[in-house]
């Protein structure tokens, strides 16, 4: 069993916040375990709950589109989520619970060892670009530990919000040469530990 199999399992285990209740299943994330990509949405929506897998509603069919446009399927990328159970109601994570959560992020980072963290919507990008607004880092992207850390906008924001649409598929073309050309990325200095996940 892989590491990160087994830490799947202590991920189902995981009763630390309110909502693990009421999860039909927990959504750890899944995908290439040596993906040179890791995408980070925020949390599991009802289809992910029913399920058990990230971004398989309809904002996941638009983020396999937006993949298909840089020709990569999902299988070759790992997606995951800031929090791995669905809050009710779709509401908005709580600081608690991604706090509570976080230790199973950093470990997923930790045995991917991905090239490059896009983070998809404003949960996301809080851990990686504390005190950052969106609308003016989305597209922009920064190297930290070897890590590139690239911002966009969510999926479902997209979907709900047309002129968005444009935007993040500008940005999601912009990554293949992103992984190329990492030397010329600009390295920051912060270190994750001091990373704030609670400025959205
Ligand atoms: N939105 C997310 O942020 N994550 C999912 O897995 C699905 C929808």
């Amino acid at each position: 069993m892989s590491a990160l199999s087994e830490l799947y399992e202590e991920i189902a285990l995981c009763q630390q916040c309110q909502i693990a209740k009421y999860r039909t299943k927990v959504v750890p994330g899944e995908g290439a375990e040596d993906a040179d990509i890791l995408f980070i949405g925020e949390a599991p929506g009802w289809h992910e709950d029913q399920q058990g897998r990230p971004f398989v509603g309809p904002a996941g069919l638009y983020l396999d589109e937006l993949l298909a446009s840089i020709k990569l399927k999902r299988e070759q990328v790992y997606i995951a989520n800031v929090i791995k159970c669905r809050p009710q109601g779709n509401r908005d994570p709580l600081s608690v619970e991604i706090q509570n959560c976080r230790k199973w992020l950093e470990r997923q980072i930790e045995l991917i060892h991905p090239k490059m963290i896009v983070t998809l919507g404003r949960y996301s990008m809080a851990m990686f670009f504390p005190g950052k607004s969106i609308s003016k880092i989305h597209g922009t992207a920064q190297k930290q530990d070897n890590i590139i850390y690239y911002a966009m906008y969510h999926p479902a924001a997209a979907l709900h919000q047309q002129s968005l649409r444009q935007t993040i598929e500008a940005d999601m073309l912009k990554i293949p040469s992103l992984l190329t050309q990492t030397e010329s990325i600009t390295q920051v200095k912060q270190e994750p530990q001091q990373l704030n996940m609670f400025e959205v």
